[in-house]
């Protein structure tokens, strides 16, 4: 076939290998650039039909109206919140990811966070390889109440391993389901929440523009000394408030995947990293191996299964 004719695919962010070989099985054109600058893609854009995406290439509106021939964007993965989606809306752009795909690697990094704050483990594996071999008393979370802001496929997921550490389940959403019953859990307000919860799980989806969910008036609400554990989204929280509150003592620690610049750019986000009770990881939630080849077979399937023959 024409080179020139097939259907033409940039996939600008690192994804799993099984994403490229699937495509190019199917006869569609790959080009694979997972470090491309902003300014290169802006250049390139207008010679591809689709655009495959993780969270460092951003898909702004000035993207979209240079990608001429685009049919499709696809996030190699769940949020949507780095894609314009009501530019791809108005030129009737497709858009594709894979919600589903790392939901366990979500929950299970959540519970590695928690214990690992419960049981300082960060501070102490390095003091112990320093030769400090200090026993410092923890924390545990079984049979304690555990507060999920959002409980959707990785609020659920995180709820019923929960159960299995004899945990109760408290859950705020702006949707309810019944699956809150097979956790034994129970919907509540937010207020009560934060006030009975011995620790509070972050799961919720943002949408650009969205206020935080946790802010200083929640925070002043809280009764136990919640850890704070987020997976999802660090706009879900106010962050100048948790840093004070932190620092208060009326939060005992902050676990988390996200930050609110990734890298971190503000002088209130490098206090809050260097507080001892605060662990973060760098966006690891779905850089598992299994979740990777997950979304990549998810997100090939569904451009196979929407664009393999219009060519
Ligand atoms: P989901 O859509 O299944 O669940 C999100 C839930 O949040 C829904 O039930 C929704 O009703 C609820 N919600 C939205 N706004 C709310 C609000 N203002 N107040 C209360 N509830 C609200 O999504 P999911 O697959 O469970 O993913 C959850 C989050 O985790 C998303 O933000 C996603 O981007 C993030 N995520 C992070 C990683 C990572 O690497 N750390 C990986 C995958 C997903």
């Amino acid at each position: 076939m024409n080179n020139e004719k097939k259907f033409k695919i940039i996939i600008t962010d690192p994804v799993d290998a099984i994403l490229l070989e699937k495509l190019r099985e199917k006869d569609f054109s790959v080009d694979y650039y997972p470090k491309i600058s902003e300014e290169d893609l802006l250049n390139i854009i207008n010679q591809y039909n689709g655009i495959v995406v993780r969270s460092r290439t951003k898909v702004t509106k000035d993207l979209i109206d240079r990608g001429k021939e685009l049919k499709f964007v696809a996030r190699a993965g769940v949020g949507l919140d780095g894609i314009d989606l009501n530019s791809l809306q108005d030129r009737k752009i497709s858009i594709i990811h894979a919600p589903e795909a790392s939901t366990s690697s979500v929950a299970e990094l959540t519970f590695a966070l928690m214990l690992g704050s419960c049981r300082r483990l960060p501070e102490l594996a390095a003091a112990t390889k320093l030769g400090n071999f200090s026993k410092e008393v923890g924390t545990e979370i079984s049979g304690k109440t555990f507060g999920l802001i959002g409980f959707g496929r990785i609020g659920y997921k995180v709820a019923e391993i929960a159960r299995a550490f004899d945990m109760s389940i408290l859950a705020y959403d702006v949707i309810t389901n019944d699956r809150i019953n097979k956790v034994s859990g129970q919907y509540v307000a937010l207020d009560d929440l934060v006030q009975n919860s011995d620790f509070i799980g972050v799961f919720v989806t943002i949408k650009p523009g969205d206020k935080p969910i946790l802010g200083k008036r929640e925070f002043s609400l809280s009764r136990k000394k919640p850890g704070i554990i987020n997976t999802s989204r660090a706009a879900a929280i106010d962050g100048p408030s948790l840093l004070e509150a932190l620092k208060t003592g009326t939060t005992s620690f902050y676990a988390s995947d996200v930050m609110w610049n990734e890298p971190p750019k503000t002088e209130w986000e490098h206090e809050l990293l260097s507080l001892p009770q605060v662990i973060i990881t760098p966006h690891i939630g779905a850089q598992t191996r299994e979740a990777q080849a997950r979304i990549a077979e998810a997100t090939a399937a569904r451009i196979i299964e929407m664009f393999g023959g219009v060519r």
